[in-house]
């Protein structure tokens, strides 16, 4: 339709077709799904083990050149991509996507099921609670946040002996250790299974786990922008007898690169304490709990696209302050079932410069996958800007710079695509740049783009119109990825993990944000001498950086040169399995706008349909 009509108004227009017949059409069977209402399901991870020995498809990654704070269209081109691939070059294909967070659907960004034609639906669903997956990791988290002071304070407040009576308590008289706590006794060489047979020494060391809370890392999470949590003290009632203490909060870090049911205990498991000889999680007895808690979480969720083609959504973490993807096992299913010719694309957020850069250095790694394509999704809109164009705000109409034809800014701005271009060639896979043409780009600047990307070293450039036409906007896009999947693709990561810290970080900051070279506060410097005594050395590392630029401020625009890049502080997330550095003034709990989205948001009472999703 033209005008195209609001991406909601779009969503509803189509009836999706029968998750069931859905899953029928992509080779599953029936007892390989969960059913959750019409347009859902999770997929039950014994499909791997059914697939082991079929070869997987193609691989392909969504990435983008550095956004305005509008998103340039990464979702949609992903969509509109497999659209294209399935309904038009006839070549089964999968999308893997991220689920949204609530911080961006209730604040600046809104939803991200896609757009225009190119979307995931039903959109309401995509965008608000799903499956639960989030909430049933925000539960994990905080249970085990709440595990670790809970502990803290009672062995605080108590004898060794009264300590160990309360642990380890009697049951019609019959004192018995659970399984955790023999497994637990084992892991301290204390080799007895009867509770009385303990030695006071032993009773002592079985029940204090010693915890410093100078050295806790583990955060409490929530998936909603609330700026006021980002540092909180906690523990402020009598009741809790002065244990108090100073914590920070986040939006939900820890998730997707978690595997099968067995590596979340793993992980979890491996998650410690810095400071702490205890293994916390096993320590505290909830390994168990936690792994309950995400039983289902595990499992990837199915839907589809306007065209029908099946999309994964799985896992959620954003790019600047995690890393960014979706799920390894969503990835690994979709490429047993889309077949050795197949296609499955997945998107990793914001920048190259960081969603792609931890896809392939964090990602990749983790999962063994090997990419085959790089897109490259690139607007004129946000050229212009990195020209010199004026700044570019959510909710405020864009100036006419970016509406009326400006070769000039496009053609400065393209430093911007030529650098991500480039950063991409680092991992040594092609890239194909998609450039996500709006009704304003006109045909001048469209050619501009496409010739300066490849004479930047692009396999291919070409326009897509899939968010005002769908698949078939996006078909020399699909020909493209084709061609270039076929060139043969010499994946190499970035950097060594076993090098030190430091130096994995300066490789970061200096071959792909350009910066000149780093530099540590004396906080950063500690917790990386800690990390490393402590073995956590050699973790691939996850920026955490603006993605508004290349460097760490955001109102530097194009390619800046010549900058430092301040390192405050180092984190560690062992769970998952990565350290991750703050850059510059970044906080891993974002705030809200002013005017947020949740102004426009409302339920329709009579119909129960959700209005101002977008
Ligand atoms: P990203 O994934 O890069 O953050 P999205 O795909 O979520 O970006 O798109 C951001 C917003 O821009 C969405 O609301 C989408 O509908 C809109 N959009 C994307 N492409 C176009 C286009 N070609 N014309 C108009 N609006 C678009």
């Amino acid at each position: 339709l033209s005008p195209v009509p609001s991406d909601i108004e779009i969503s509803r227009g189509q009836t999706p077709k029968a998750v069931d017949v859905l899953a029928k059409e992509i080779g599953l069977l029936a007892d390989e799904i969960e059913i959750y209402g019409k347009s859902k399901a999770k997929v039950r991870l014994s499909l791997l083990e059914r697939l082991r020995d079929q070869a997987d498809g193609k691989y392909v990654l969504v990435a983008g050149i550095t956004p305005t704070p509008l998103g340039e269209g990464k979702s949609t081109v992903t969509i509109g991509l497999v659209q294209a691939l399935t309904a038009h070059l006839h070549v089964n294909s999968f999308a893997c996507l991220r689920q949204p967070s609530q911080g961006p659907t209730f604040g600046v960004k809104g939803g991200a099921a896609g757009g225009g034609y190119a979307q995931v639906i039903p959109m309401e669903e995509f965008n608000l609670h799903l499956t639960g997956d989030i909430h049933a990791i925000t539960a994990a988290n905080n249970l085990l946040a709440a595990a670790i002071d809970t502990r803290i304070l009672h062995e605080n407040t108590q004898t060794d002996k009264a300590l160990y009576n309360r642990l380890v308590p009697s049951v019609n008289g019959v004192r018995e250790f659970s399984e955790i706590q023999l497994a637990r006794l084992k892991k301290l060489g204390i080799n007895k299974t009867d509770p009385g047979t303990l030695t006071e020494e032993e009773v002592s060391k079985f029940a204090r786990l010693n915890i410093d809370p100078s050295t806790i890392t583990w955060q409490r999470v929530l998936d909603t922008n609330d700026r006021f949590l980002r540092k909180i003290t906690i523990g402020q009632a009598s009741t809790e007898k002065g244990y108090s203490r100073q914590v920070g909060g986040a939006v939900f870090p820890e998730v997707a690169l978690f595997g099968l049911l067995n590596a979340i205990k793993e992980g979890l498991g491996r998650a410690r304490t810095p400071g702490s000889s205890h293994s916390s999680h096993r320590g505290l007895g909830v390994t168990g709990a936690l792994t309950v808690l995400m039983k289902d979480a595990i499992k990837p969720n199915l839907m589809q696209t306007l065209e029908g083609t099946p999309v994964f959504v799985h896992a959620g973490p954003f790019a600047n302050i995690a890393h960014g993807n979706s799920s390894v096992l969503a990835d690994k299913i979709a490429l047993k079932l889309v077949g050795e010719e197949g296609f499955v694309v997945t998107e990793a957020g914001f920048g190259a410069d960081i969603g792609m850069e931890k896809f392939f250095n964090i990602k990749c790694r983790a999962s063994g996958l090997v990419p085959n394509v790089v897109v490259l999704v690139a607007t004129v809109r946000a050229l212009k800007m990195h020209g010199g164009g004026p700044s570019v705000t959510a909710g405020v109409p864009l100036k006419k710079e970016y509406t009326e034809e400006n070769i000039q800014l496009v053609a400065d701005g393209c430093c911007n695509l030529q650098k991500q271009i480039q950063i991409a060639q680092l991992f040594g896979v092609p890239v194909v740049v998609a450039l996500n043409v709006f009704k304003t780009d006109t045909r001048a600047e469209i050619d501009l783009v496409c010739e300066l990307a490849k004479r930047a070293g692009a396999f291919d450039a070409v326009p897509c119109y899939h968010w005002s036409v769908g698949g078939k906007g996006s078909v020399d896009l699909a020909r493209a990825v084709r061609d270039a999947a076929n060139k043969g693709s010499h994946f190499q990561f970035l950097y060594d993990v076993q090098l030190p810290i430091v130096q994995k970080i300066r490789t970061i900051a200096q071959a792909v944000y350009g910066a000149k070279d780093i530099e540590l506060s004396p906080e950063a410097q500690s917790k990386i001498d800690r990390y490393t005594q402590q073995g956590f050395g050699n973790l691939p590392i996850c920026m955490a950086k603006t993605h508004l630029s290349l460097s760490h401020q955001p109102e530097k625009k194009g390619v800046p040169r010549d900058f430092i890049l301040p390192i405050s502080d180092v984190r560690a997330s062992i769970g998952a399995g990565f350290i991750y550095p703050l850059v510059g003034t970044m906080s891993t709990m974002p705030g809200l706008p002013t005017r947020p989205c949740f102004y426009d948001i409302d339920l329709d009472t009579e119909t129960e349909q959700v209005k101002g999703l977008f």
